[in-house]
Order: structure tokens, then C-alpha cells, then sequence
């Protein structure tokens, strides 16, 4: 039976030779489709190879550079060798790591950072500082990313399907993912402290900002059993802008985190800020406490809408045939349907009028009805008083809708709800009964809203300038 091999070798820039790495071999009589190619498992367990050797190779080259003493420049010898396993984003590598004996040249031992050293060792291993968790910062990487999409045993699953190392700790995935959330928190709280202080060039004249607040139940342990989480997304000239969320327990910390997702969104002392929120929970104080111009509220058709919505759907007004109606049923349907069309156009008194009039009429018109209608009229007044209250408490932000919508203004904060939905529900989701403490809630959120936001390569770019550098060259 004829079959063909094939060995691949690496050869290192200053070697004449090559080392063989790996081999493998195809059938050629016989062969059938799954005999095309490399399968993952192959191509995998190449690379792991190919990690292993430049890994190896990478270990002798520190320690060569570094084998004299930094201080009298005496020859370090070489105790003995450890073997070590490092975990890396391509699979586990095993590798030998020299130890060499310390110089005792100074009057103390001193570190790489010429630190005294607390613990006196006669002994040292240069390649610690190189790798001193003996993971890359990549598998970190990894594990945070989907800690912050998945439950942390389901994101464990996934590194390890990605990676092909064994099935890593959930455990190790949640520290990955909260440290991470750590270093971006002290971060915000940075830009947060100093906002509006920096001269930056690109100050924005308008932002929109979408917040929203929910709560999530506590981990025993807690002083709480419930506390807030608040999500937004801050908008620019109608681009997608910067998410943020917090999960503090005081309002303080979350002006200072809000303040910093505006400052990194181009906000300044005269920037006007438009907040879309849906009235309650007191984020536009919230707001207003951190960026003093703020537009000027406007009710959210939304929740208004909806309110009229109840009082015609019990009048009967989306009902296919009217004419089965009594005609006061009809006639309240279209009154019900004059009270939207003045709210839509921002003419508040009359709208108020007419519903008074209609809560008026409902009530003098019921005896006289069949007692299936009385009770439908009586539950449209319910409706129509519960609209009346909530126009007479915000008709001061009530603004003629139709003129705003045709000026492209955006008179719905479906947006505020849509951002909670993306940043906390969807991971933090209370129908997984799942329950939280605050410090972990938060550094999980500040990596999550990274990782929405493509934020989450440039922080660990920020800490190691070759992390994921694109750097093959093919020949
Ligand atoms: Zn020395």
C-alpha cells in the first residue's frame, strides 16, 4: 500500500540545520475525503511541537544573557535543571529551566530591581522573571473574554476546546476575569477623578447618554441581599460610544465611573449631555451630578404610549368590528385615541382635559350599560386615571413628539433598556438564580463592558506591547 510522509523541521536564523519537529503520513491507495489535509487534532498537536521548541530555545537565550553577575560580571554556574510546565494559548509545554548558583559578590543578595532580597537563596532561577505565573498572558486573555460572555465553568470549557489544554479550574477563568476587571476599574477611576481636566483635542458638543438600573441578589455573606447594578452606553454624534456599568454600593463610586466613561467620550465642563433614561431610580441626578449641562428632560414616549395603549385596548379600539360595540364604546374609543393624538403632539392641556372628560363620562355612562361592558368601562377607567396622574406628574418634560422625531430626535430610551439587556442581563440574567457579591459583580462588569466594547485587546496590549503582535512572515 503506497502512502506518503511528510517530516517537518525547524531551523533556527543562525543554525545550518534544521530540527525535525514532526512527522506524518497520508494514504495514497485507498485514501478517502478524510484523508485531506491535516485534521485539528494534527494541526494542533504541530503547533504544540513547534511552541515547545521555540519555548525551549527562547529559555536558553535568556539564560545565556544573563548567565554573568550583573554587578562584578563572575561567570554564574549552573546548579542543576527543573523541569517546568508553562500553560500557553497553543497547549501545555514542558520545558527545563536552569538554576545557577547565586554570586554573593555584593554585601546582600539583591534582586533584579537591585531590591535586597528577603529570602536568602544560594540559588536563583533567571527564567523566573520571564514567565513567573508560567502562564501567557493570552491564556489570561482567553479566560477573561469568556469569563465575561459565559458562566465561568461554561467559559472554562471553551478556553479549553480553543487552547487544547486540560479543562482549566473554573476557578482560575473567574480570577483571570475579575483581576482583569480590577486593573480596568483603577483605571476608570483615573479618568474618573481628573474628568474634565485633561486638554484633549476632539471635545465633543453634544453626548447622549443611555443609563439604566436594576438589581441583582446578593451572595450570602453580604450585607445586603439585593443590591444595584447601573449600565449605560454613551453616544457621539449618533456613533456607537462607550459602555459602562457599575455594581457599587454608593452612588459616589458610580459618579465617578459614569464621569469617566464621559471624559473618555470627549465630554468638557460646556459639553451638553442628553440623558436617556426612564424617569425613575434618579439616574438623571445621577448624571446631572457629574456633567451640570444637561439637555432638557424629555418623558419618554415609550412609557407614555404604553399608558394610553391599556385605556384603548379595554375600550375595544383595535377590535376588527366596531360596530357589534355599544356606540358609547366607540365614541370613548375615539376620544381615547383624540387623548393620544394631542399627547403625540405635545399639547398637554388639552390632552389632560379630555381625559378628565372621559374618565367623567365612563363612570356616568356605566349603569346604563349591559354588565359586560360596565365592568369594561370601569376597568378603562382605571386606565384612563392612571394616565391622568402620570401626565399631570411630568407634563412639565412632555414635548411635542411628532416635531421632535421629524428634528431625528430620539424621543424612546428603548436604547437605555436594550444597553441593560446587553451588559447585565445576558450574562448576570436573574432567571439563573444566580447570586453575586458586589466586589466580584463589579470586576466582572468592568471586563465585561471591555470586552463588548473591543477595549479588551488594548488593555493587555497596554501591559505587554508584543501581546498578540502579528509577526509571521511567510517564505
Ligand atoms: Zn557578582
Amino acid at each position: 500500500m503506497r502512502q506518503m510522509q511528510w517530516t517537518v523541521s525547524l531551523q533556527r536564523e543562525s543554525d545550518v540545520d534544521g530540527e525535525p519537529l514532526a512527522t506524518f503520513t497520508r494514504p495514497v491507495d485507498g485514501a478517502t475525503v478524510a484523508d485531506f489535509g491535516l485534521s485539528l487534532e494534527e494541526g494542533r498537536q504541530l503547533l504544540q511541537a513547534l511552541q515547545q521548541v521555540v519555548v525551549q530555545s527562547q529559555i536558553h537565550a535568556y539564560d545565556h544573557a544573563r548567565r554573568h553577575c550583573r554587578h562584578c560580571g563572575a561567570y554564574r554556574r549552573i546548579k542543576d535543571w527543573r523541569e517546568r510546565v508553562v500553560a500557553t494559548a497553543l497547549g501545555e509545554v514542558r520545558v527545563r529551566v536552569p538554576r545557577v548558583v547565586s554570586c554573593l559578590c555584593t554585601p546582600e543578595p539583591l534582586d533584579d530591581d537591585d531590591m535586597p532580597m528577603y529570602r536568602l537563596a544560594f540559588t536563583e532561577c533567571p527564567i523566573q522573571r520571564l514567565i513567573p505565573s508560567r502562564r501567557t498572558p493570552e491564556l489570561s486573555y482567553l479566560c477573561a473574554k469568556h469569563g465575561a460572555s459565559h458562566p465561568y465553568r461554561v467559559a472554562a470549557d471553551i478556553v479549553s476546546e480553543i487552547t487544547g489544554l486540560r479543562r482549566p479550574c473554573h476557578r482560575t477563568v473567574r480570577r483571570d476575569t475579575l483581576s482583569c476587571g480590577q486593573q480596568l476599574e483603577d483605571a476608570q477611576f483615573m479618568a474618573g477623578w481628573y474628568a474634565g481636566q485633561t486638554q484633549r483635542r476632539g471635545r465633543a458638543q453634544r453626548l447622549r447618554l443611555a443609563i439604566d438600573g436594576t438589581y441583582l441578589t446578593a451572595a450570602p455573606g453580604e450585607e445586603v441581599t439585593k443590591f444595584e447594578v447601573v449600565a449605560g452606553r454613551v453616544e457621539r454624534e449618533g456613533g456607537m460610544g462607550r459602555r459602562f456599568a457599575c455594581a457599587l454600593p454608593r452612588r459616589s463610586m458610580t459618579r465617578t465611573l459614569v464621569a469617566a466613561a464621559l471624559e473618555q467620550s470627549g465630554w468638557a465642563p460646556q459639553t451638553e449631555v442628553e440623558v436617556m433614561s426612564d424617569g425613575a431610580k434618579g439616574m438623571r441626578s445621577l448624571v446631572a451630578s457629574v456633567a451640570p449641562t444637561l439637555s432638557k428632560p424629555t418623558l419618554d414616549w415609550f412609557h407614555l404610549s404604553m399608558k394610553i395603549h391599556a385605556v384603548r385596548r379595554s375600550l375595544g379600539a383595535y377590535q376588527m368590528a366596531p360596530t357589534r360595540r355599544p356606540a358609547f364604546m366607540a365614541a370613548s374609543a375615539r376620544s381615547a385615541t383624540k387623548v393620544r393624538d394631542h399627547l403625540w403632539r405635545g399639547r398637554t392641556e388639552e390632552a389632560i382635559e379630555l381625559t378628565r372628560n372621559l374618565i367623567a363620562s365612563l363612570q356616568a355612562g356605566a349603569p346604563a350599560l349591559s354588565s359586560f361592558y360596565a365592568t369594561v368601562a370601569e376597568t378603562a377607567r382605571g386606565a384612563a386615571t392612571r394616565l391622568l396622574d402620570y401626565v399631570k406628574q411630568n407634563r412639565a418634560d412632555i414635548v411635542d413628539y411628532n416635531q421632535a422625531r421629524r428634528n431625528g430626535q430620539r424621543i424612546s430610551t428603548a436604547a437605555a433598556e436594550s444597553v441593560m439587556n446587553h451588559v447585565i442581563n445576558r450574562r448576570m440574567s436573574k432567571g439563573q438564580e444566580m447570586r453575586w457579591s458586589i466586589s466580584g459583580a463589579q470586576c466582572l462588569l468592568q471586563t465585561r463592558v471591555a470586552m463588548l466594547d473591543d477595549r479588551l485587546v488594548r488593555h493587555f496590549h497596554a501591559q505587554f506591547p508584543h501581546f498578540r503582535s502579528p509577526e509571521v512572515q511567510h517564505v
